[in-house]
C-alpha cells in the first residue's frame, strides 16, 4: 500500500521584509476512510499550559454529581432489564445511565467517585482496566437485553475542551441499533485494506509504536486531531467481545499513551473505541485517541471549520514527531 501525500506551496509577501516567502503544507489521505489531513509547519497551535488544574478541580467539586456522597443519589440508574442493581461497578469504577442520552443506550462511567481530579499522568492501568471492564459489561448487558442494539462504542471526553460538560473524569458508552458515521465508514473497509495499512506502517517504522499482545499501536498517518494514535486488534469486532486479558492489555496501551500525552504537556483528550456488530468477519476492533487544546482562559480550540465542517484534519504536530516523542514505550 502506498501512503498518499502531496505537497502544496503557499506564497506570500512577508510583512516585515517585503520579500516573497513560501510555506509548505502536506496533504495526506487516511488509508482506511480516505479522509484528508493537512500537516502544517510547527506554529505553536497546541501550546502547553500552566493552567492550575488542581485549583480548578477544587472549585468545581462542590455539588459535583459524580463525587462520593452524591453519585448514588444524583445519577440515573440503568433500567432493570439492563442491570438489576441499576449501576455496574468494577473495582473503583461506577457506571450509570447518562442523564443526557445520545443513543438508545447511553452510559457514563467514572474511574472512581473519589477521583474528581485525575490528570493524564495519573490515569493508571488499574483505573483504566476497571473503567473499561464496566463499559464492556454494559455493552454485553445491553446486547443481551436488546438484541437489535449491536453497535457499541466506548468513548471519552476528558476535560472541558474535549466536550466534557462535567469536570469529573469519566468514559461514555453508546450501544445502538445503528452506527455513527465513523463506525459505518470503518466497517465498509475491507479486511485486506486493514492488513495492508498495518503492514505498510510496520515496514516504514516511523509511525509504528509497537504491539502490546493483540493490539497494534500506530500514530495516525493522516490525523483528524492533534497527536492522534490508533490501535487495532484483529479477531474481535466489538467491545462486548473483550475478555479480561484483552481489557487489561488495552488498559496498558491506553495508560502508556496517556502518560506520553502528559509528558508532552497535554491535559485533555478524546477517545473512541469503534465497535462493529459482534463476530464481524474481518473487522478489527480499533480506536482513535487524540489530544485536545489545553484548558485555560481564552484558549484556541483545535477544532476549526476544517475539522468540523470540511471533515479535514489540520495539525501542526507532525505524526512522525509524535512517534519520536512516544519513543519505545510500547516496545518494552
Ligand atoms: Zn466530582
Amino acid at each position: 500500500m502506498e501512503l498518499s501525500r502531496e505537497l502544496l506551496t503557499a506564497e506570500l509577501i512577508d510583512p516585515g521584509t517585503g520579500e516573497p516567502a513560501r510555506t509548505t503544507i502536506e496533504v495526506r489521505h487516511d488509508p482506511l476512510t480516505g479522509h484528508s489531513s493537512r500537516i502544517l509547519p510547527e506554529r505553536g497551535l497546541m501550546p502547553a499550559s500552566d493552567f492550575d488544574l488542581e485549583t480548578f478541580a477544587r472549585e468545581s467539586q462542590p455539588g459535583c454529581p459524580f463525587c462520593p456522597g452524591r453519585v448514588d443519589q444524583l445519577t440515573p440508574k440503568l433500567p432493570a432489564s439492563i442491570h438489576p442493581d441499576g449501576r455496574i461497578t468494577r473495582g473503583e469504577a461506577v457506571l450509570f445511565a447518562n442523564l443526557h442520552a445520545y443513543s438508545s443506550h447511553s452510559s457514563v462511567s467514572v474511574y472512581s467517585p473519589r477521583l474528581h481530579y485525575l490528570p493524564l499522568g495519573q490515569i493508571t492501568r488499574r483505573l483504566l482496566t476497571d473503567n473499561l471492564a464496566a463499559q464492556v459489561a454494559f455493552a454485553q448487558a445491553v446486547m443481551a437485553a436488546d438484541p437489535r442494539s449491536r453497535w457499541a462504542s466506548i468513548n471519552a471526553n476528558h476535560m472541558l475542551p474535549s466536550g466534557s460538560s462535567l469536570f469529573h473524569p469519566h468514559m461514555q458508552g453508546i450501544v445502538d441499533a445503528q452506527p455513527t458515521t465513523m463506525q459505518r465508514l470503518l466497517t465498509e473497509v475491507s479486511a485486506q485494506r486493514y492488513d495492508a495499512y498495518l503492514d505498510a506502517e510496520r515496514r516504514l517504522g516511523e509511525r509504528y509504536l509497537g504491539n502490546t499482545g493483540r493490539f497494534e499501536w500506530i500514530v495516525s498517518f493522516a490525523p483528524i486531531a492533534p497527536a492522534e494514535l490508533r490501535a487495532f486488534a484483529a479477531g474481535i469486532s466489538s467491545p462486548s467481545e473483550l475478555d479480561d486479558d484483552l481489557i487489561a492489555e488495552l488498559a496498558h496501551g491506553l495508560a502508556l499513551a496517556l502518560g506520553a500525552y502528559a509528558e508532552m504537556g497535554f491535559q485533555s483528550f478524546n477517545c473512541a473505541i469503534y465497535g462493529a456488530p459482534p463476530a464481524g468477519e474481518g473487522y478489527p476492533l480499533n480506536l482513535r485517541l487524540a489530544c485536545r487544546s489545553n484548558l485555560k482562559a481564552f484558549y484556541r480550540s483545535d477544532s476549526t471549520f476544517l475539522e468540523r465542517l470540511h471533515w479535514e484534519g489540520a495539525v501542526d504536530v507532525a505524526p512522525e514527531v509524535v512517534a519520536r516523542r512516544i519513543g519505545d514505550r510500547f516496545r518494552r
